[in-house]
């Protein structure tokens, strides 16, 4: 069993999911690159360059990392689910706020773990679903509303993905910032969830050159709002809300910057600007700054309120066993162990 996120809220808890070789790699000779071992440890290695030098084949220019906890590529998404999730689930509904990332380079793993399939959903639908029956069981006089909105950061445009149209503006209220007209849907049961998201994940910003793909750089942003109300011996009204944000992060590929001079220099070439800042923000935690730089970006601005601080975040890691992506994934552990420090 891990740790649990709210005995150890003080630092994001980091977890790495290693997927499956998929058959085509398998057939063009792909090797593994990585093993995962004692749930919690991943070593990484370097084949040598010429990968027909059996000699040198398995010559290690590797290295270790160690996560709270690190999925095999057999993993289920239950399995996922209750190590890194199910906690944060429970505080969301004494009224916290949390959130869980999937980080990773495009084709990773990150949409599986989070949205998944009908026949295997991920993160999600599992986090909805463990909600709705954690709230059955509890016996209050009150009552609880479960609201859901899904949303995309595409190109530093906020768009609903439950309801397209217009972008949205972000505004700053009582709450926090809000993406002003953002539909709220009330969820009641979890297939009606899944189909909801699924729809969703459909209206998500497509490359424009390859028609029907989910477009590597965009975000999308679930967020379950938990509304407890009830009345205490003096009835008086008690209300408390938590909010669990799900977000499926775009594609870490080109967006490797883990300082500020990077930072400036890529921001050029119009590299996805979100996810720096949100490096930015994770690395100023990282260094304990008092000034965590949100405004940086529309993601950042959204997750404000869902970051460090008082709240508990997940970043799963998501990685590929592929040797032919070890650069990728490389960039995707150090970056994990780096988010590891706050
Ligand atoms: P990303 O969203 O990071 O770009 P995907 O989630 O789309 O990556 O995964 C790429 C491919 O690998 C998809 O075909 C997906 O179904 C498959 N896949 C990813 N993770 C797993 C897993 N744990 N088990 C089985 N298939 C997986
Ligand atoms: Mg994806």
């Amino acid at each position: 069993k891990q740790s649990s996120s709210s005995s150890r809220n003080s630092r994001i808890l980091v977890f790495v999911r290693l997927r499956p070789m998929m058959k085509k790699e398998r057939e063009a000779g792909c090797r593994s690159c990585i093993r995962v071992v004692n749930r919690s440890d991943v070593y990484l290695t370097e084949f040598a360059s010429d990968s027909n030098d059996y000699l040198r084949l398995n010559r290690l220019r590797g290295r270790h990392f160690s996560f709270d906890a690190a999925f095999h590529e057999t993993a289920s998404q239950l399995d996922v689910y209750s190590t890194t999730t199910a906690d944060l689930v429970e505080a969301v509904l004494q009224g916290r706020n949390g959130s869980v990332f999937c980080y990773g380079a495009t084709g990773a793993g990150k949409t599986y773990t989070m949205l998944g399939t009908v026949e295997s959903p991920g993160v999600m639908v599992l986090a909805i679903k463990d909600l709705f029956s954690k709230i059955r069981q509890r016996s209050y006089d009150g009552n609880h509303v479960v609201q859901l909105s899904y949303l995309e950061v595409y190109n530093e445009t906020v768009r609903d993905l439950l309801s397209p149209g217009r972008p949205l503006v972000l505004r700053e209220d009582k709450q926090g910032i809000v993406a002003a007209g953002l539909s709220q849907y009330k969820a009641y049961s979890t297939d009606e969830v899944m189909a909801l998201l699924l729809q969703g994940n459909k209206n998500r910003t497509t490359e424009p050159t390859r028609a029907n793909e989910t477009s590597s750089r965009s975000h999308a942003i679930l967020q379950v709002t938990i509304e407890y109300r009830t009345r205490d011996a003096a009835m008086n009204i008690i209300n408390r809300v938590g909010k669990l944000s799900l977000i499926d992060l775009a594609g870490s590929e080109r967006a490797l910057a883990t300082d500020q001079r990077t930072l400036r220099s890529v921001e050029g070439a119009n590299i996805n600007r979100s996810l720096l800042a949100l490096s930015s923000c994770i690395n100023a935690l990282v260094e304990g700054k008092k000034h965590i730089p949100y405004r940086n970006s529309k993601l950042t601005q959204l997750l404000k309120d869902s970051l460090g601080g008082a709240c508990n975040t997940v970043m799963i890691a998501n990685i590929s066993p592929n040797n032919h992506t070890f650069g990728e994934t490389q960039n995707t552990l150090h970056w994990a162990d780096r988010a590891k420090e706050i």
